[in-house]
């Protein structure tokens, strides 16, 4: 492609709604084109990119040998009422009339369709195991549509789903999955780790994330710094500390602390550490009273670990200021669980702490030297907070380490969910009716463009990995216009290059040789080759690797090779 008839408009300026660099670089660098919020065009280099990661993904999928089909997007409300999903789905699900009045939606994901095309055309035990795949265009009304395609609400997605006569099937599906997704993302150059994740409310068995490490990921990852468990933090298990809680040795007192509500404020107050104070939070319970947890002032709270707790709302919801002052007498800030009229659960650690400082039920004081089974009750034990750093592995190997992460994949057994509520059954050997079970399988197709470039770039623009570059080869000529022998040099080249199969963009442009350079450092084409009078006269040409940031000379006469061989190494 030459680049003098594509339309790229690079910018020097960084777009001011860009937070994160892949956002910044995809627009700066042209890539992508925003329509509305959350809504992108993809320009032709973008597409290029986006292209690449489609054929890895189709190869691998293929190779794991699942089916490629294409659902529509636009589904009918009925099978949405079906599923229940039609009520459960909030407001991310965008809902729509046709003309006569009949609901349909955008679909956000495609459980519901390929269960309906499952239950129309699997007739036999035989059928299975089956696995169907897609790559489409997937619509959720995100509330924060952010980071360009990073979170968009139009985007492509690959979404398969399989369908098993047991769970040993299953099993041996999510596997094969598994192994194809770390083939793909292998071969795409991602650093990224198979991250445990929470089965939610969709029930189901497993489920791991495959999460591109990058520090301006929105997922938070506890891994082991001793081997290679590595769990989203929504799941990660704190375990409780090892030993006996320490015998009281303080009084319990009353202290004043006038307009300390925040640990911060009463542990500067006090001069006592936030590690030894305790926050207690009043949520709903799932009968309509509530329910107060308990944490160590310098934890923090997990809402999944919480609300999987039977008694307690799920999804977990902070009880209204008003119910926290009817239920505790008091405001918060200084509630505490000494004498509590309701259900108290506590975080291991906070069941491990004596002479501990808690509010005191009553405004403008706390309690200090306070003990369990010696003041209080000991509360319910339960999992309640977020690993921390240096927290002990739940693996049992080494120590919790937070990393930050880009959900690029999700892979789950769902079991029997959706075949069960949508009546979808084949014939057994015996010819009874068997309900498969279901696994389903999502990559975020334009996130991984995103993801790719938050991991691959510098101060200067992308550093794009070779096997998803829009371009593997770029040709830049020096004094292009006035210079006969370097445009057909040049353009020699080019064709040679095109012959032998590389993808190769020529940047043919009639301008200064910064603006080329700076335009090619910020595409960030991996391979760049320099062609000007110089280097022809002494019978060599500038070779320049984007991520090595290296330049050196080659043979003018053997450039073809000389690439070949640096594309093989690659
Ligand atoms: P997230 O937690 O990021 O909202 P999700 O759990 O809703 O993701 P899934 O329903 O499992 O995502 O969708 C499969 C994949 O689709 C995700 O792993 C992610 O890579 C991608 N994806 C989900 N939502 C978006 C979005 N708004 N924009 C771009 N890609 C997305
Ligand atoms: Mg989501």
């Amino acid at each position: 492609m030459r680049l003098s008839q594509y339309p790229v408009n690079t910018t020097k300026e960084t777009p001011s709604e860009a937070e994160v660099i892949s956002h910044k670089l995809m627009l700066r660098a042209g890539l992508i084109r925003r329509l509305a919020a959350g809504i992108y065009t993809f320009m032709p280099m973008g597409l290029k990119t986006l292209r690449k990661v489609e054929r890895i993904i189709r190869e691998e999928m293929d190779r794991a040998g699942a089916l490629e089909l294409l659902m529509p997007a636009v589904q009918p409300a009925e099978l949405w009422q079906e599923s229940g999903r039609w009520d459960q789905y909030g407001p991310e699900l965008l809902r729509l009339k046709d003309r006569h009045q009949r609901d349909f939606v955008i679909g956000p994901t495609h459980e519901e369709v390929i269960t309906d095309v499952a239950r129309r055309e699997l007739r036999s035990y035989r059928q299975l195991p089956v696995n169907f795949y897609q790559i489409q265009m997937k619509f959720r009304d995100e509330i924060r549509p952010r980071f360009g395609v990073m979170r968009g609400r139009e985007f492509i997605m690959k979404d398969a789903y399989s369908f098993h006569a047991d769970q040993a099937s299953l099993a041996e599906g999510y596997e094969a999955m598994k192994r194809a997704y770390t083939r793909m993302f292998e071969r795409m150059g991602l650093s990224f780790r198979a991250v445990r994740a929470d089965t939610g409310s969709i029930g189901g068995t497993a489920s791991e994330e495959f999460q591109v490490l990058a520090d301006s990921g929105e997922d938070a990852i506890a891994v082991s710094d001793a081997d290679d468990y590595a769990a989203n933090l929504e799941l990660a298990p704190a375990l409780p500390p090892a030993g006996a809680r320490p015998a009281p040795s303080q009084p319990l007192a009353r202290v004043p602390t006038p307009g300390a509500r925040t640990i911060e404020e009463v542990s500067k107050l006090l001069g006592i550490a936030p590690a030894r104070c305790l926050k207690t939070l009043i949520v709903d319970g799932s009968d309509g009273g509530t329910v107060a947890l308990v944490l160590r002032g310098d934890h923090e709270l997990n809402a999944v670990k919480a609300q999987k707790i039977p008694g307690i709302a799920n999804p977990l919801r902070m009880a209204q200021p008003a119910r926290v002052r009817e239920a505790t007498g008091t405001e918060p800030g200084y509630i505490g669980p000494v004498g509590l009229p309701m259900r108290l659960i506590a975080d291991h650690s906070a069941l491990a702490l004596a002479d501990f400082v808690c509010g005191a039920n009553a405004k403008d004081e706390h309690l200090t030297g306070v003990n369990w089974e010696r003041d209080l009750p000991a509360a319910e034990a339960a999992d309640l907070r977020n690993v921390v750093a240096g927290d002990p592995s739940p693996s049992g190997q080494g120590k919790v380490q937070i990393r930050r992460g880009i959900e690029v994949g999700h892979i789950f057994q769902l079991g029997r969910k959706y075949s069960e509520a949508m009546q979808t059954t084949v014939l057994d050997p015996e010819g009874k009716a068997l309900t498969p079970l279901m696994g389903c399988y999502g990559i975020g197709v334009t996130r991984i463009m995103a993801a790719a470039i938050e991991q691959n770039h510098d101060d200067k623009g992308i550093i794009w990995p070779d096997p998803i570059a829009p371009f593997t080869v770029l040709l830049v000529t020096l004094n292009h216009d006035r210079s006969e022998p370097v445009r057909q040099l040049a353009d020699q080249l080019y064709a040679a290059l095109g012959a032998a199969g590389i993808d190769v963009l020529y940047d043919d442009r009639d301008a200064r040789p910064g603006v080329k350079f700076a335009d090619a450092e910020l595409l960030g084409i991996p391979h760049c080759i320099v062609i000007g009078d110089r280097g022809i006269a002494a019978g060599r040409l500038e070779y320049r690797n984007r991520r090595a940031g290296t330049t050196e000379e080659i043979a003018a006469n053997d450039v073809l090779a000389e690439i070949q061989r640096r594309l093989a190494a690659a």
